[in-house]
């Protein structure tokens, strides 16, 4: 357990009572909402301001003013919009040291876990600023005698962007940097749950260049995204969360004529086989399970020891957990910090008492942990369950949380099976020391973030990210060329002179 020695509280950051405002036109403004809701550090419980829950007439102003700055932006030569995203780069990269403290006090997740994800949002800063070249279209010469034809991509127009709490800093940007780099304009809709430190970098955004009406930000929750989906200038949606809303964002946004990507939520199986190096597959699997408490989408959850692997990595995993330090993740030495809210924490405690109620045997409870010098936290120790069952809560739903679900298959055929009962389909991994074994997995395992001897398969900037099955809505993913797919349009010129 960690001792208190983070210098400064969060009260000393912002104003307690303070409600957050909406970034409207290259302005700071308030909301029009009479309702907000609590933003909270969940390791100290220190309140850290009230986050509004914004009406359809902030949305209509956030989409009027990305609407009148559409045509000045899309004029913008595409490097010249890159120049504004490269000193956005180095801004982040100058202030990437206090943006962690910020992500790590709203959040939860350890310094570094929050320092990393900074990092990986910045590679996305990074990419978008290939954008001259990343939005060049195709030409061919002759189609027919003395006719050539081209195609030249084009911006939409206004999209609006609609993120979870897990990643508030790399969620949203995985999106609204392709969507600017390409001409676009933004409505931003970050989670309601740790709205903070993305707003230090809409700061950042205007410093750096992005002129007024580019990027705006609405705050709020599901009455704000649903004005957002129906809004008849809104062209296009961008959206991660859970599957279940996922699955009503595709439907609700497609109902009303936009272009809709919707990534969803996971279960992602782990598989060991006999042949694999038990200690490294056990830190990696660790590292996927528990790291940011489990509330990520790469996070393994479903551990499946094939023939011998079992009992072996079972045990590697079961001691490795139970050493892991809970703490505030501004602290020295804490492996692990809280889970988002008192809400969440029991939500995540019932699903461990159920799987036992469905006869799971539960190795490592961290029900009861707590933290000595933050009794307000929302703690979950590091939880082991093995004979868990595909088809029990625990081992069908997912649970983002610290839990890790023991399970074993008699062959490689029989995991892919059981992880093919899953409804989710966003990531998963194997373990092992042939390549033959991975090869066929890979060719048969019908999911589309796959790791090879890795525990968290999260695709760099350049490459898509985004699953399959349910925990996917669309065709075209986050990242790498689908986001330039996604938000430009096509356009094909034929020519006769
Ligand atoms: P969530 O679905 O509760 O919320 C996501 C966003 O949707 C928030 O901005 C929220 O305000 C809004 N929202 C919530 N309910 C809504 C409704 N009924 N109608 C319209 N909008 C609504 O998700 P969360 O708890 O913030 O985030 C965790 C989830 O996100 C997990 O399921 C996780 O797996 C998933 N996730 C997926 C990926 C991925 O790449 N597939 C990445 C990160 C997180």
């Amino acid at each position: 357990m960690s001792t208190k020695t983070s210098e400064t509280t969060d009260q000393e950051i912002v104003g307690k009572n303070s409600i957050i405002p909406n970034y409207i036109g290259g302005q700071w403004v308030h909301s029009e909402a009479t309702n907000q809701l609590h933003v909270a550090n969940p390791a100290t419980g220190d309140q850290l301001g009230q986050v509004p829950l914004s009406t359809p007439k902030d949305v209509g102003a956030a989409v009027e003013s990305a609407e009148r700055a559409f045509p000045a932006w899309r004029q913008t030569p595409a490097v010249e919009r890159a120049r504004v995203l490269f000193r956005l780069r180095a801004l982040l990269d100058e202030y990437a040291d206090e943006l962690a403290v910020s992500l790590t006090r709203e959040h939860g997740k350890t310094r570094s876990e929050s320092r990393g994800e900074i990092q990986r949002g910045i590679e996305n800063v990074e990419h978008a600023c290939g954008i001259p070249s990343l939005m060049m279209g195709e030409s061919l010469e002759d189609i027919a005698p003395g006719i050539d034809c081209e195609t030249i991509r084009q911006p939409l127009g206004v999209f609006a962007v609609i993120t979870p709490y897990n990643f508030p800093v790399m969620i949203p940007l995985w999106f609204w940097p392709y969507a600017v780099a390409t001409g676009n304009t933004v409505v931003l809709k970050p989670s309601e749950q740790d709205p903070l430190t993305h707003q230090r970098i809409v700061d950042l955004a205007a410093e750096a260049g992005l002129p007024p009406g580019v990027l705006n930000v609405v705050h709020g929750d599901q009455a704000t995204v649903s004005a957002l989906l129906e809004h008849p200038d809104i062209k296009g949606i961008s959206f991660v969360g859970s599957s279940e809303v996922a699955k009503i964002v595709y439907a609700h946004a497609a109902a009303h004529g936009k272009r809709v990507q919707a990534l969803g939520g996971a279960k992602n199986h782990m598989i060991v086989m006999p042949d694999a190096k038990y200690d490294r597959v056990a830190q990696a699997i660790n590292d996927s399970v528990f790291g940011s408490a489990g509330q990520r989408c790469l996070a393994g959850s479903v551990v499946v020891g094939v023939e011998d692997a079992f009992e072996p990595i079972r045990d590697k995993i079961l001691e490795r957990a139970a050493g892991l330090r809970l703490g505030y993740g501004l602290d020295e030495d804490v492996d692990m910090g809280p889970v988002i809210s008192a809400r969440h924490r029991e939500r995540v405690r019932n699903y461990i008492g159920q799987g036992v109620e469905e006869g799971g045997t539960l190795l490592l409870d961290g029900r009861d942990a707590r933290v000595e010098s933050y009794p307000q936290g929302h703690w979950v120790g590091p939880t082991v369950f093995e004979d868990v069952k595909p088809e029990s809560a625990i081992g069908r739903d997912e649970i983002f949380g610290p839990v890790a679900a023991l399970t074993h298959a008699k062959s490689l055929d029989e995991a892919v099976e059981l992880m093919q009962r899953s409804q989710y389909g966003n990531a998963t991994s194997i373990f092992t020391t042939s390549g033959r074994a991975a090869r066929e997995f890979r060719y048969k395992a019908g999911i589309s973030m796959i790791g090879v001897n890795i525990g968290v398969a999260a695709p760099m900037a350049f490459f898509p990210f985004g699953g399959s099955r349910g925990s996917f809505y669309g065709d075209l993913k986050a990242q790498g060329r689908d986001a330039i797919e996604f938000y430009t349009d096509k356009h094909v010129v034929i020519s006769r002179w």
